[in-house]
């Protein structure tokens, strides 16, 4: 089977025509065609169908070879032209050609019609093929023109392309400014030198690289660029790049709030924790190696807090942070960990005399009130301290002992730094064990009372007792209030273990009154806490004791100090006035130490103030906290309420406060707490 062929024949004769077919067949090709003789039919044929091949006789009646020539060529359709004639001289031959025919063959030569017509179909495929691909290139530009990215050609060094966005990004405006220029141009020396020595070499060796460089704009300014650049076979370098600028920021910025504090912006646990194993590394390889763990916590930070409002908590942690920043060098770093702990972590330190200092330092600043919203707020700080050796492998190990050792400075005085010692750890573990032994001792009612007398101070007589909780510890013997109570408060059993004590004071009180005659008017003062302030239970617990006991409302004080007030004011308000309407009196502990109450002491339904007793103690002919005291009384009469003084040691004390005014008082100078046989003994039947 030979190759198909489609012709268009324009001829008259039909023995023209046959010579010509037959040519054609010879050269193996498997023939159709049609024949047209006037311009009209070619016309029509022409458009009618794909053909291969246009055949024509030069000279016809009534058309010719050359109007045929003028229509394909009008019609745009890319087909081989070939002019057969009989007798058309060289020049005629030449315009045909000149005027877009393929070939021109005379009628007595046609052996090599066949051959020139597969060279023209081939032609054509190619003319074809290659309108194809710029089309295909055209759009190719199109998009890269349209592209968002920029894009850049550059051929040895020099740009060759540059699209519209590739210009916007660069800050030039027509592509003729960088055209011919090297991408030198668009760089600081500096980044040139890192793009020759860092990029230059991958690029070479992977045919590729994908990443970050800052790029230098027109005006001037710098912008990071991502881009990926690919090398072509040709040994093109085509560049992709957009401004990821805004990218880079958010992704340094997410980096920086893992490892920051949001509040006050300094490096948070995770990163303090991540350099102090940096320096346990170094410390463990090089003993020379020193470096200090402190473990700062704001002393009554709570109190703040709660009375002026977390607005102004915040402001005085971000003061304060400022203040940590200021006192310590670049290597070091201060973190806060959360709430009012802060530590800080001093590398490279000659020994503990640099840690002292610096410790003092801090501890000095503190003494410099800052004012925030109006308000003038005193802060101390306890710090506690670990020197860094090569014993420590854990950094938890430093952060706990270092913890330890602020607890024990805050214990010691407010304002104060504490090195940490292994008596401590010890210390630590015998509260431990302390606190598992005290979820016991509440089964095995280890628990027991003790009662302070109170007195009038005008007329030295007897107006009833403070019940103080001990524990009758197997081991330890007794133990006082202030090393069980924080426990019994963080493990929330001061519930149970105080509803035990308001029940046993009543039915200590009532047992009092019905055998002791001068115990009728006498009065039981109970200390409740925080904790118990803030449920309805109280009230039950309450009414039960008092049901049980038998003792009237009136016979009874409940003590509560100063923060406990602030913890939920309206839920206080609330309990505080049912506990009122039991006829029951309201007195403040240790007045004086906390800061807030005077902002709503007028709303609560308070009878008492009990005068601490570091006033009390301090009570000397000239010292200024014959001021305070003198304050606290005033407030007191002001508000029409009566006053207590805890903790009179001396005859001067007694002497001084009663002078000011005080009318009730406790204290050694009168009685230590005693057990119940003792009270009994010494004060009621005598
Ligand atoms: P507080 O209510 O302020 O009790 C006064 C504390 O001062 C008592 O300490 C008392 O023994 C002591 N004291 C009294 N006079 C003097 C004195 O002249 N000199 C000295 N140096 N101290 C004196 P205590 O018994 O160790 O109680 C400490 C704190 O424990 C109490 O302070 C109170 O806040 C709390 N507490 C005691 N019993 C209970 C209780 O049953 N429940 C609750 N929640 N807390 C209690
Ligand atoms: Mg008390
Ligand atoms: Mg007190």
């Amino acid at each position: 089977m030979g190759e198909p062929l489609k012709i268009l024949l324009i001829e008259d004769s039909e023995d023209d025509a046959q010579l010509l077919l037959r040519e054609l067949r010879r050269g193996d090709f498997e023939l159709s065609w049609q024949q047209v003789q006037t311009a009209p039919s070619f016309q029509e044929q022409l458009v009618k169908q794909t053909w291969d091949v246009i055949i024509s006789d030069y000279r016809l009646p009534r058309f010719d070879a050359p109007t045929a020539l003028d229509i394909v060529q009008q019609s745009g359709i890319d087909i081989p032209f070939i002019v057969i004639s009989g007798t058309v001289g060289e020049r005629l031959a030449v315009d045909m050609m000149k005027a877009g025919a393929h070939d021109y063959l005379l009628k007595g030569n046609l052996i090599r019609l066949p051959e020139v017509v597969r060279r023209e179909m081939r032609d054509v495929q190619i003319r074809a093929e290659r309108r194809q691909a710029e089309v295909v290139i055209k759009q190719q530009l199109a998009a890269m023109e349209a592209s968002i990215d920029g894009i850049a050609i550059l051929k040895e060094e020099t740009y060759l392309y540059v699209n519209q966005a590739y210009l916007r990004l660069f800050g030039y405006e027509r592509p003729e400014e960088l055209l011919g220029e090297t991408w030198k141009l668009l760089y600081s020396e500096e980044e040139i030198h890192r793009l020759e020595t860092e990029v230059r070499d991958i690029v070479e060796k992977d045919r590729a690289w994908l990443g970050d460089m800052t790029a230098t704009r027109k005006d001037g300014t710098t912008f990071i660029q991502g881009a990926s650049l690919t090398v072509t076979d040709e040994d093109l370098l085509i560049s992709v790049s957009r401004d990821i600028s805004d990218l880079k920021q958010a992704q340094e910025q997410i980096v920086h709030n893992a490892l920051h504090d949001d509040l006050t912006g300094l490096p948070n646990r995770v990163l303090f924790l991540e350099r102090l194993e940096l320096a346990i590394n170094q410390a463990s390889r090089d003993e020379n190696y020193r470096y200090a763990v402190l473990f700062l916590d704001l002393d009554r930070f709570k109190v703040i807090n709660d009375s002026l409002g977390h607005a102004v908590g915040d402001q005085l942690l971000r003061e304060i942070a400022e203040r940590l920043k200021s006192h310590i060098r670049k290597i070091d770093l201060v973190s806060r960990l959360g709430g009012d702990e802060f530590v800080i972590l001093l590398d490279k330190i000659d020994g503990p005399e640099t840690v002292t200092h610096i410790s003092e330092r801090i501890l000095e600043s503190c003494k410099t009130p800052l004012t925030i919203e109006g308000h003038k707020i005193f802060t101390s700080i306890s710090i506690g301290i670990v020197m860094g050796t090569g014993d420590y492998h854990q950094a938890s190990d430093l952060l706990r002992n270092a913890d330890i050792a602020m607890y024990r400075a805050k214990k010691k005085a407010h304002n104060s730094y504490k090195f940490f010692n292994a008596m401590m750890h010890t210390h630590m573990l015998n509260r431990l064990t302390l606190e598992t032994d005290f979820h016991k001792a509440l089964e095995q009612e280890e628990f027991l009372l003790h009662y302070q007398p109170v007195f009038d101070l005008f007329n030295e007589t007897l107006v009833g007792f403070e019940a103080l909780i001990r524990w009758q510890h197997p081991t330890h013997g007794l133990v006082f209030p202030n090393i069980f109570i924080p426990i019994a408060e963080e493990t929330k059993l001061i519930r149970r273990l105080d509803k035990w004590v308001f029940n046993q004071a009543c039915q200590q009180m009532a047992s009092w009154k019905t055998t002791f005659k001068k115990s009728s008017d006498l009065k039981i003062s109970i200390n409740l806490s925080a904790q118990d302030l803030q449920t309805h239970e109280l009230i039950e617990n309450i009414d039960a004791s008092l049901a049980r006991s038998g003792l009237d409302g009136n016979s009874v004080i409940v003590e509560i100090t100063e923060s406990m007030l602030i913890e939920d004011i309206e839920k206080t308000v609330d309990i505080l006035a049912q506990i009122e309407s039991r006829k029951i009196q309201i007195s403040i502990d240790d007045f004086g130490t906390g800061y807030s109450s005077l902002n709503y002491l007028h709303r609560l339904p308070v009878d008492n103030l009990k005068i601490d007793r570091s006033f009390v103690t301090q009570l000397q002919a000239e010292n200024r906290n014959c001021q305070v005291v003198n304050t606290i009384l005033a407030l007191s009469n002001q508000l029409e309420l009566t006053s207590v003084a805890e903790g009179i040691e001396r005859p001067q004390q007694l002497q001084k406060l009663k002078q000011l005014g005080c009318r009730f008082g406790q204290g050694y100078l009168f009685s230590k707490p005693l057990p119940p046989k003792e009270i009994e003994a010494n004060f009621l039947t005598r």
